[in-house]
């Protein structure tokens, strides 16, 4: 990506066919489709790239077992094509990952082995897929150890898949800037510009300088996930009612909790589904889902009641682990934007499509999941073809990704693939420019130094919790956020250009939010 001072000056100086609103996933794919037809298209976003819930998902990419469960056949079927194509696509980046659910004597009905196998089949079958099995007591003990094994009498396995939310949104907007769009970081939307009833421009503020400028554009994506009523009510007679629902989750450490799969599982207390699962070497506990009636400008945030909820499902699956908050290594919580029913649902059972409104040049979107990204574009488009109508005849179809030319690394197989799926066709190139020297893992993690520096190169990094909450995921995977490497980062930091002032400000920032956002909450500390 170009840097952001290159970029600005040349935003109003130019008509672009679509302005996208909103960084996370649902933007970044929208921006990627509509550059590949040729449209002039600039994306912008008030804070980072993925700061909304596209950095707080539970990173599955998968069809929701739940949802078909819940009757929702549509959704799971899109979900499930979905899934495959960026299995297929994108390897390294999206990966398969085996999923149990264990059977118990005296189960009833929601935990019975055949009836589950059922849901399997119905499952697999929509995905175009054989890959289930059936694992006995003893079986099944001896891959995931320690689980309840009282009255255990076995657990079903079958795949969905896992990723790194914000790498996705990454991969997907430098595919997007490969075809020509233009996309910035700390750009914030304030107001449409109308004009004989038609949106024609947008009013912007670059964040960081605090400079405004207006842009001349013949569509606006409103992309802006739970945020999305407040572009959308400038101009829009009424608008429905999206309801934010805030799901967390804990970061605890593999030996503590090892775990090479996914499980999933229903809360002691109220028989919610969750998930245990295995994530960047680490072992992920989430999801709760409540209603969050929190200022949607303050980052969500797990609560104490939340916390103990969690780790109350872990210490029921696993009674010998007893986990306690010394164990959490980080948390993070995400707000899911749910276009509400109206009916007052349990939140859990509000369903998880996406909607989309088109109102005069204005396309807003909201809701989805974040496997569903291309879906989701192709229907944004779609909705904007009366206003640019050279869009009608696009290809709808075609690969999200380009692919890395062959390539030689320093690293294994595995290495190999995760690090190819990272970067994708700009993976040549980053071998040829980072240092030898930093095409190492920083010690306990999956990531290279040299990421942190490509990122402070190319990714328009502009604080430190951009570097090692999203460009990297140190802050969720290493103690104290990654403080103990502190020195080593502010090396390369400096050596990219940031002066020792800017850092020692950006290290306070950091550490505050860190521990705000991103630790245990106050009074379990
Ligand atoms: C707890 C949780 C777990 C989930 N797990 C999964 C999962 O495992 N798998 C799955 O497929 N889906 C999952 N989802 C759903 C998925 O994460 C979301 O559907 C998806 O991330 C939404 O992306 P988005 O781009 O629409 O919104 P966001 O990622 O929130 O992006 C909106 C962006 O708009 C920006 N913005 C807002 N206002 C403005 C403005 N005025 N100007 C400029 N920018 C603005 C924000 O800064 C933000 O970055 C989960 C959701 C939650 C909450």
């Amino acid at each position: 990506m170009l840097n952001r001072e290159q970029l600005w000056p040349s935003l109003a100086q130019q008509e672009w066919d679509i302005v996208v609103v909103g960084g996370g996933i649902t933007g970044a794919g929208v921006a990627r489709e509509a550059a590949r037809t040729g449209l002039k298209v600039l994306l912008i976003d008030q804070k980072d790239y993925a700061f909304g819930t596209s950095s707080r998902s539970s990173k599955m990419v998968h069809g929701g077992l739940r949802y078909i469960a819940m009757g929702d056949i549509k959704l799971t079927k899109h979900s499930l094509v979905e899934r495959e194509r960026l299995l297929q696509e994108a390897p390294g980046l999206v990966d398969r990952m085996s999923y149990f659910f264990a059977h118990y004597q005296g189960g009833g009905i929601k935990t019975n082995r055949w009836a589950f196998a059922i849901l399997l089949m119905a499952y697999d079958f929509l995905a175009g897929i054989k890959d289930r099995s059936y694992f006995n007591a003893k079986k099944f003990l001896a891959r995931v150890p320690n689980y309840r094994s009282q009255k255990l009498l076995g657990a079903s396995r079958y795949t969905d898949a896992v990723t790194d939310d914000t790498r996705l949104v990454l991969r997907v907007l430098d595919e997007a800037v490969k075809d020509g769009g233009v996309c910035l970081n700390y750009v914030k939307a304030e107001k449409s510009i109308m004009q004989e009833g038609k949106i024609v421009g947008l009013h912007v503020v670059d964040e960081v300088t605090g400079q405004r400028v207006s842009l001349k554009t013949k569509t606006v994506v409103n992309a802006t996930g739970a945020w999305v009523n407040r572009l959308r009510q400038q101009i829009a007679p009424e608008t429905v009612s999206v309801r934010p629902q805030r799901g967390s989750h804990l970061v605890v450490s593999a030996e503590r909790l090892p775990l090479q799969d996914a499980l999933i599982l229903f809360h002691p207390d109220d028989q919610r589904a969750m998930f245990i699962y295995a994530w960047e070497g680490r072992t992920v506990i989430g999801t709760t889902d409540l209603d969050h009636k929190t200022d949607l400008d303050d980052e969500a945030v797990i609560t104490a009641e939340e916390v103990n909820y969690l780790l109350r499902a872990a210490n029921h699956e696993f009674p010998t682990a007893k986990l306690t908050t010394a164990d959490v290594i980080a948390t993070f919580s995400g707000v899911r934007p749910i276009v509400s029913s109206g009916k007052g649902l349990d939140p859990s059972k509000e369903r998880r499509d996406h909607a989309v409104w088109a109102d005069n040049g204005l396309i807003s979107v909201s809701g989805g999941k974040l496997t569903t990204f291309r879906q989701i574009a192709q229907d944004v488009l779609t909705a904007a073809e009366p206003w640019l109508p050279s869009i009608k005849q696009r290809e709808q179809k075609a690969a999200i990704f380009s692919q890395a030319a062959n390539l030689k690394t320093p690293f294994d197989a595995a290495q190999e693939r995760r690090f190819i799926g990272k970067y994708g066709y700009l993976a040549g190139q980053f071998l040829q420019e980072m240092p030898a020297d930093e095409l190492v893992f920083i010690p306990e993690t999956y990531t290279l130094w040299a990421e942190l520096r490509w990122a402070l190169r190319y990714e328009q990094v502009v604080h430190l919790d951009d570097l090692l909450l999203r460009r990297s995921r140190l802050g969720l995977l290493l103690v104290d956020g990654g403080l103990h490497h502190i020195e080593r980062i502010k090396a390369i930091a400096l050596a990219e250009g940031w002066t020792e002032s800017y850092w020692q400000s950006e290290l306070a920032r950091y550490q505050s939010i860190w521990q705000r956002y991103y630790s245990l909450p106050q009074g379990l500390k």
